[in-house]
C-alpha cells in the first residue's frame, strides 16, 4: 500500500468519543469562493502544524468547505442565561468543533469554526458570520493573548465569497478558533435544566480530567470542579479589570470552565476610566458595564453551582451550603488577584520580591489604588496611559503623567503618598538605578498599546474592503504591547472623545 498524503491535522476527538448525547454531528457549509485572509503562523507552529501545507489548504479547510481527514464536525449543545434570562436551548448555532489537537507542549486544544453554516441549534439564524466581526474577534483575542490573559485564539480568518444579510449585505467570513475547550457554564445548564444528572456527572468528570487533572481523584468531583472554576474565573476577570477590558456579553454561555476569555463580540477596551463604561449596543441597562464584571462573574458561577447542586450533596440543604461556601471564595480570590495585579502596576513590588510579603496591608494598598482610580475617574483620564505614565514619573520625568490631568496638582498629591509607599516598601528613592529597574518592571505589566477602538474600527473598515494591511499592522503592534517602538505613537493615544462618546459595538450575529 502506498502511503497517502500526510494529513494536515492529527485529530484526537475525545468530545465526540466520550460525550455521546452532548452534541449533534453536522456537515459544514461549502462556500463558493473561500479566501484566506489571515493565518496565525506562530499559533499554527505551536499546534505542531505544517504551516506551508496549512496555508495552501486553509481557505478550503478552515472555512469548512472541505472537511479535513480525521475531523468529526459537531455542534455542541448548551443553554445559557442571556442578560439574566434563561434560554434553555442555545448551542452552536453557527459554529462547529472540527476536532482536538495536541499542541507542541502536550496541551489538548479544540479547533473550532465559527460562521460555518447552519446546525440543529441555529433556531432562526443563518449560521453565518460577517467578515468584520470575524476580524474583530481575531484582533481582540490576539491583543488579550499578548497581554498574557488566558483566551481563545484565532488560527485563521477566511472570507467565504458569499454575502450575509445583516443591517445590509455584508461579506461573509469564518473564524477558525483554538480553545482549551468550548465547555461553558451553559453546557452544564443544558443538562441540569433537563434533570439529566447522569450527563451533568459525565461532563463533570470529563471537564475535571481535561482542565484540572490534579483534581480528578477528588472525593467530591463536582465540588472540586466548582472550586476550580471559581478560582479560574476570579483570576481571569481580575486580569480583564487590570487592563480595562470590557467583555460586553458575559452570558453564562460565554463563560468557559477552562478560565479562558471566549466569544469576542461587542467587547472593547475602555479609554477614560469610568466604571459605568458600556459600549455594547444591546446592553442598554449596563448589566455588563466594566465595573459590573466582577459581580457578574460571581452571578454566573452561582448558575454553575445551581447546575451542579444535585451532585454536590444528596441532601439539598447540605448541597446549597456547600455551594454557598464555594461561592464565598470568589470575592476573596478576585480581590487577591486584583490587588496583586495593582501592586505590580503601581510598582509596589519588584521582580525579585513578587512572592515576599508586601510592605503595607491589603487595605492600605487597596486604598492607594482606589485613590488613583478615583483621580482618573474625576479627571476622565485614559486608564492605559495613566498607568503607563507612572514609570516615567518614577524615573523622574513627571511631565508625561501630569499632562494627562486637567488639574495636575491632584496627581501630585496622590503621587506623594505613592512615593511614601514606595519608600516604605524599601525602594531607595535616591537610587536612580533601583528606580529604573522598578520602572522597567512596571513597563512589563502596564501596556503601552491596547486595541484602541478607533484603530480596530479603522482596520475592520479596510479589512472588509479587502485591504488587510491595517489589520496586519495593528496585529503587529499588539503582539508587543509593552515595548515602546518609534513610529507607533498613533497607536498609543485614545480615540478622540467625539469618537468615544458615540462609539457602539455590536454582536455581529
Ligand atoms: P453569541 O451572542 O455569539 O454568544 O451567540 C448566542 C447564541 O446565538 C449561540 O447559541 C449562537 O450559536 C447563536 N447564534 C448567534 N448568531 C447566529 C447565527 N447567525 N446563526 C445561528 N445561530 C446564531
Ligand atoms: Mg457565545
Amino acid at each position: 500500500m502506498t502511503p497517502g498524503p500526510i494529513p494536515l491535522f492529527a485529530f484526537d476527538n475525545t468530545y465526540a468519543r466520550e460525550l455521546d448525547g452532548f452534541y449533534a454531528r453536522v456537515t459544514p457549509s461549502s462556500f463558493p469562493k473561500p479566501g484566506l485572509q489571515l493565518l496565525n503562523e506562530p499559533l499554527a507552529r505551536e499546534l505542531g502544524l505544517d504551516v506551508e501545507a496549512l496555508r495552501a489548504q486553509a481557505a478550503e479547510v478552515l472555512s469548512g468547505s472541505r472537511v479535513p481527514e480525521g475531523a468529526e464536525p459537531l455542534a455542541q449543545a448548551y443553554a445559557g442565561h442571556q442578560f439574566g434570562g434563561l434560554s434553555p436551548q442555545l448551542g452552536d448555532g453557527r459554529a462547529l468543533l472540527l476536532g482536538e489537537l495536541i499542541d507542541t507542549q502536550g496541551r489538548r486544544r479544540d479547533l473550532h469554526l465559527k460562521g460555518s453554516g447552519r446546525t440543529p441549534f441555529s433556531r432562526g439564524g443563518d449560521g453565518l458570520a460577517a467578515l468584520g466581526p470575524v476580524l474583530r474577534e481575531y484582533i481582540l483575542g490576539e491583543a488579550m493573548h499578548h497581554l498574557g490573559i488566558p483566551t481563545t485564539r484565532a488560527l485563521a480568518a477566511v472570507s467565504t465569497g458569499a454575502s450575509v444579510r445583516r443591517e445590509g449585505m455584508l461579506p461573509g467570513g469564518v473564524l477558525a478558533r483554538v480553545a482549551a475547550s468550548h465547555i461553558r457554564v451553559g453546557t452544564f445548564q443544558f443538562f441540569a435544566i433537563r434533570d439529566d444528572t447522569d450527563r451533568v456527572q459525565q461532563l463533570v468528570r470529563y471537564t475535571l480530567a481535561r482542565h484540572y487533572p490534579d483534581q480528578r481523584e477528588a472525593s467530591n468531583p463536582a465540588l472540586a470542579l466548582l472550586n476550580a472554576a471559581i478560582d479560574a474565573q476570579a483570576r481571569l476577570i481580575a486580569r480583564w479589570m487590570l487592563v480595562g477590558f470590557i467583555h460586553g456579553v458575559m452570558n453564562t454561555d460565554n463563560m468557559t470552565l477552562s478560565g479562558e476569555t471566549i466569544d469576542y463580540g461587542p467587547c472593547a477596551f475602555m479609554d477614560a476610566y469610568s466604571p459605568g463604561t458600556v459600549f455594547s449596543s444591546i446592553d442598554q441597562r449596563g448589566r455588563y458595564a466594566y465595573g459590573n464584571q466582577p459581580g457578574i462573574g460571581q452571578w454566573n458561577l452561582a448558575r454553575l453551582a445551581e447546575a451542579l447542586l444535585p451532585l454536590l450533596h444528596a441532601d439539598e440543604p447540605k448541597a446549597i451550603e456547600l455551594a454557598q461556601e464555594a461561592l464565598a471564595a470568589y470575592p476573596v480570590a478576585y480581590t487577591k488577584a486584583w490587588l496583586g495585579g495593582m501592586r505590580q502596576k503601581l510598582g509596589l513590588v519588584g521582580d525579585q520580591d513578587a512572592t515576599a510579603a508586601p510592605a503595607a496591608s491589603d487595605e492600605e494598598d487597596g486604598g492607594l489604588a482606589e485613590a488613583f482610580l478615583s483621580l482618573l475617574e474625576a479627571q476622565q483620564v485614559d486608564f492605559t496611559n495613566a498607568f503607563r505614565s507612572l514609570s516615567s514619573a518614577l524615573r523622574g520625568d513627571t511631565g508625561k503623567a501630569r499632562a494627562l490631568y486637567r488639574d495636575p496638582s491632584a496627581f501630585d498629591a496622590w503621587s506623594r503618598s505613592w512615593h511614601a509607599r514606595l519608600a516604605a516598601g524599601g525602594l531607595v528613592l535616591t537610587d536612580d538605578a533601583e528606580k529604573a529597574a522598578r520602572a522597567a518592571h512596571m513597563d512589563r505589566v502596564n501596556p503601552l498599546y491596547i486595541a484602541r477602538n478607533h484603530k480596530v474600527e479603522e482596520a475592520l473598515a479596510a479589512g472588509v474592503r479587502g485591504d488587510l494591511g491595517p489589520t496586519e499592522q495593528l496585529l503587529a503592534v499588539l503582539a508587543q504591547p509593552f515595548d515602546e517602538r518609534p513610529g507607533l505613537e498613533a497607536y498609543a493615544v485614545p480615540a478622540p472623545s467625539a469618537f468615544t462618546e458615540i462609539y457602539q459595538t455590536f454582536c455581529g450575529t
